[in-house]
């Protein structure tokens, strides 16, 4: 591989020649690659890079049908849920498609203090959150980490009924070593940071200044949070700024080298598309596009690549698209998201950009869960200290329905017994009594309906 100073252990070169010089696969490859993948244990990047290159209609319908086929044996019909949940949008870098760019001086910003975070969590927690992803804009120089730790604290402390966060999922700017121990140390769950895009000259220029504007210390990122301990790391790419093929090629050599370094990839990769950001003029017209079409494609591609890996798709796609995604391997999604600081109980300060979906966590659920999905509150491995290897040891297709499915079953009724509207108790006790047909154990399927008893009994997060 190539390495140069600027752009680390992603070998642009080998990007463009594989780009200028292959042509797509053949039917019979294709359906060899395809039954490959079908074993269930993931498909060589080399394979990858040749389904990447498929146009034609069939053979994507083919591709849609693995994925879809790897997303039901190994996750089932099963849905993470979570909320976002801004802190501050004060932002140095002037990233040219956001809206907390340093150089959007319409924006409204604002910090939120501890106390206004546990009136954030509050709002979450009484609409049934048990997840969030923290979220910061770039703009508090040296304090940024204590007060990242303190809001993290704030948020674990905030009880209200019979509810509380669980997890907390972190997307700050990348830290040195030693910060990230301290992230470590305040109990996250998985460390996310999107390259936004790999290729060197797009990122020099969709960040002119700032901190964010050292690619190579960006794209180190993960390797410094490896090497601090935190072991759950989740990536992405903003798709739109460039080349969807050669984003794609590079998330495969990032992938590569955290698998050689550290024995172990990504926990969940993020695939945002760019949305309309007021004071950002490049999110309106995004440089490079990415269609509906291809959009499925990286999806299913992605599932197919790295079944065992988590797919997030965020409150920035519309309510028709993440139908579709989800059968084709989304494992993830955020659910009646705010992205302005106080965004819950307030809607003062500038959001970051406009959303696809308005509607609100019970909406969603009565939606997913119509749909045959069974929404999962669960955060059962990340406090059984299940991250990492240990998961990965865990993600086998049999295991996954034995420890997540029933956990998703419970927290899912939690759900319905604290926060849910009549409609949605309706359709989601209908989805409980199927959903335990498919707990694969006879044991495991009484203890779950013991412990769906005692949820009736006022008792809550149990877990298995
Ligand atoms: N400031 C940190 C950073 O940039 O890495 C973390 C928080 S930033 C608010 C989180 C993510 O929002 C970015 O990584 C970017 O991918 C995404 N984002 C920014 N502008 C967006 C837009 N217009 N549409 C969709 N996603 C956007
Ligand atoms: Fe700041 Fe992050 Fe937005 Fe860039 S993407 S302007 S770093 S908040």
């Amino acid at each position: 591989m190539v390495l140069t100073k600027e752009t680390g252990f992603i070998d642009h070169e080998r990007i463009y020649n594989y780009l200028a010089n292959t042509k797509p696969p053949e039917k019979k490859e294709v359906e060899e690659i395809l039954a490959h993948a079908r074993e269930l244990k993931g498909i060589s990047f080399e394979e990858t890079e040749k389904l990447l290159l498929v146009e034609d209609n069939e053979l994507l319908e083919e591709i849609f049908q693995t994925a879809n086929y790897i997303k039901n044996e190994i996750y089932g019909k099963r849905l993470v849920l979570f909320a976002p949940l801004y802190v501050s949008n004060l932002c140095n870098n002037d990233c040219a498609y956001c809206g907390f760019r340093v150089s959007n001086r319409k924006l409204k910003r604002a910090t939120l203090t501890v106390e206004q975070v546990k009136k954030e969590v509050e709002e979450l927690v009484s609409e049934g959150h048990k997840r969030v992803l923290l979220v910061s804009g770039e703009g508090l120089g040296e304090t940024a980490l204590d007060y990242t730790v303190r809001c993290i604290d704030a948020i674990y402390s905030v009880k209200k009924g019979n509810g509380e966060i669980r997890r907390i999922n972190v997307n700050i700017a990348p830290l040195s070593v030693d910060g990230f121990k301290k992230l470590k140390a305040a109990k996250i769950g998985t460390y996310q940071l999107f390259q936004e895009t790999y290729h060197y000259p797009t990122y020099k220029k969709v960040h002119p200044r700032g901190p964010k504007s050292d690619y190579l210390y960006h794209l180190t990122a993960m390797d410094r949070a490896f090497q601090a301990g935190i072991d759950d790391v989740g990536v992405g790419i903003l798709f739109g700024l460039y080349d969807y093929k050669f984003e794609i090629l590079a998330l495969l050599q990032h992938i590569k080298h955290l698998e050689k370094e550290f024995g172990l990839g990504p926990h969940t990769i993020s695939v945002p598309r760019i949305e309309p950001a007021n004071g950002a003029p490049l999110s309106f017209e995004p440089p490079y596009p990415v269609s509906d079409r291809d959009f499925k494609k990286i999806i299913a591609l992605l599932r197919i690549t790295v079944p065992y890996t988590g797919i997030i798709l965020s409150t920035r796609e519309t309510p028709e698209m993440r139908r579709e995604a989800f059968s084709l391997g989304v494992s993830q999604i955020s659910a009646g998201s705010r992205t302005n600081p106080g965004g819950y109980t307030a809607k003062e300060a500038g959001e970051q950009f406009s959303l696809g979906d308005h509607r609100s966590i019970d909406e969603v659920i009565y939606d997913i869960s119509k749909m045959g999905y069974l929404p999962s509150f669960c955060t059962a491995c990340y406090r059984l200290g299940r991250t990492g290897l240990d998961f990965m040891d865990l993600a086998k297709p049999g295991l996954i329905k034995l420890y997540c499915l029933p956990n998703a079953i419970t927290t899912f009724k939690e759900y319905l017994v604290d926060y849910a509207s009549e409609k949605t108790k309706k359709v989601g006790e209908k989805l409980i009594e199927k959903m335990l047909k498919e707990i694969p154990s006879e044991k495991v399927r009484e203890k779950t309906i013991k412990y769906l008893k005692t949820i009736e009994n006022g008792e809550r997060d149990v877990y298995l």
